[in-house]
């Protein structure tokens, strides 16, 4: 097993590793910015490192820091988390060959999956359904035409090395199609240096389901069944469920396997998702694969009983899976909710002195965190500062019980949007499990001002 890991990452997701390898027996190291002294994570780990100033860029991203820091403490193994470098093959290289342990997939994973037209190519060999559209890079708005026309407006124009929703053009006829194009290769080289971009068609009333799949270095791949993600606003996730209450057997059997067959597709090792766009029929396709432990994994843990961060360090460590895919059952239902620190409707940031923090509890509620009383949330990184999840065994049940949490909730001195997940967790549409990609935001537009 592994003897020390460093976690190169910040907030609730640094604390939960730590927890993790502290269960487990593993040392841990911290690394943190200069905004980051009192920060849960630098408190929590057994050593802990001043990486940088607050930006980011000179902090949690700064590699040569990291890796020294690394080389200070007598470190083995490094977890990225999410965000930051997680999905940074480079990095994960850079890991490797200074003989440190990767917890995470490989780096040639990581390329294929990361380049959106070479992870679709990889996609159409391992027979992953794919949104109809291009089948690989699309070089001229002549040939963004005939595969518009031939997939039927409206269709998405998207860069290849996109993430995190930008880079990203919807045209609803031919006459906008020319200029979005060469709009969406300038942003593109603009904001990721890599004008290669494609085209698909744009699915207007989808859900978002996404499989959560653990692979380890001996060729056993399993998925953790799928999660409902489709709950959000400007492609930020807000509410993650599973199982989703849209998917029956069948179609639950057939997107688990292609889970499965896109992650064997690449090797895969360790914890990652598949995410799909599912019609109203049923009918699904593959948008793309996040190569990195998710926000969203505690409701995954909580209908299997699986811990994801144990096993990623586990098959990090070279160990195989100790289950078999007909061993991993599905018990009961789980909801997350994201408390975000910003203004439940505005969504303006709300970064300051957490004058008073209290956490639900009771039955079947988990709360990850990294907040405390007192603590004073930086203004420089994401705004989420707690996740609730709830787990019952009907979906009415657990939407009952979040309620009781989010009611339980409080933090007092900054504006939270704990009041958002109130009436959401209230609205009939939600509760009957009757929603789309675009039903957050719509429901959003009709909402009174105040
Ligand atoms: P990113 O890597 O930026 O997250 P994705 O490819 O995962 O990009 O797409 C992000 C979101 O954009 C999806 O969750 C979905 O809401 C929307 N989207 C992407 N492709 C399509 C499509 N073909 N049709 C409809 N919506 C889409």
């Amino acid at each position: 097993m592994l003897h020390k890991v460093l976690i190169a990452n910040r907030g609730e997701i640094a604390v939960r590793i730590i927890r993790a390898c502290k269960d487990l027996g593993i040392g841990t190291v911290a690394v943190y910015s200069e905004a980051d002294r009192d920060a849960m994570h630098t408190r929590l780990a057994d050593q802990s490192i001043c990486i940088g100033p607050a930006a980011s860029a000179r902090s949690y991203l700064n590699i040569p820091a990291i890796m020294s820091a690394a080389s200070l403490t007598d470190c083995d193994a490094i977890h990225p988390g999410y965000g930051f470098l997680a999905e940074n093959a480079a990095f994960a290289e850079i890991v490797m060959e200074s003989g440190y342990t990767w917890v995470g997939p490989s780096p040639e994973s990581m390329r294929i999956m990361g380049d959106k037209v070479s992870a679709k190519q990889r996609m159409q060999q391992a027979g992953v359904p794919l949104v109809p559209g291009s089948d690989g890079a699309v070089e001229s708005p002549e040939e963004a035409k005939r595969i518009a026309r031939e997939a039927g407006y409206p269709v998405i124009i998207k860069a290849s090395a996109g993430g995190g929703g930008r880079g990203m053009k919807i045209v609803h006829h031919e006459p906008a199609l020319a200029a979005a194009f060469s709009m969406c290769q300038s942003e593109a080289k603009a904001a990721f240096g890599d004008d290669t971009v494609y085209v698909e068609k744009f699915l207007e009333q989808p859900r978002h389901i996404e499989v959560q799949v653990l692979g380890d270095s001996h060729g056993n791949v399993v998925h953790l069944f799928e999660r409902e993600c489709s709950i959000q606003r400007n492609n930020q996730k807000v509410l993650e469920e599973a199982p989703s209450c849209f998917v029956d057997d069948e179609t639950r059997q057939k997107i688990c396997a292609a889970g499965v067959a896109a992650a064997k597709s690449v090797d895969y090792v360790g914890a990652g998702t598949i995410e799909f766009l599912m019609n109203a029929d049923k009918s699904f396709y593959f948008i793309e694969m996040n190569t990195r432990i998710q926000v969203e994994h505690p409701v995954s843990e909580w209908i299997t009983g699986i811990d994801l961060i144990e096993w990623q360090l586990r098959v990090a460590a070279g160990e195989p899976l100790a289950f078999s895919q007909q061993q991993i059952k599905r018990k009961g239902h789980a909801i997350e909710c994201r408390i975000n620190a910003e203004h439940p409707f505005k969504f303006t940031p709300s970064p300051g002195k957490v004058e008073l923090y209290h956490a639900p509890g009771g039955r079947s509620v988990r709360v990850d965190s990294a907040l405390y009383s007192g603590y004073s949330i930086p203004p420089y990184y994401d705004s989420m500062i707690a996740k609730i999840i709830t787990h019952a065994r009907t979906r009415e049940k657990c939407i009952r019980r979040m309620q009781r949490a989010i009611d339980e909730l409080a933090v007092i001195g900054v504006t939270s949007n704990q009041e958002l997940h109130k009436r959401l967790l209230a609205n009939p549409d939600f509760q009957r499990g009757e929603f789309n990609i675009h039903f957050l935001e719509e429901w959003l537009k009709q909402l009174p001002d105040e």
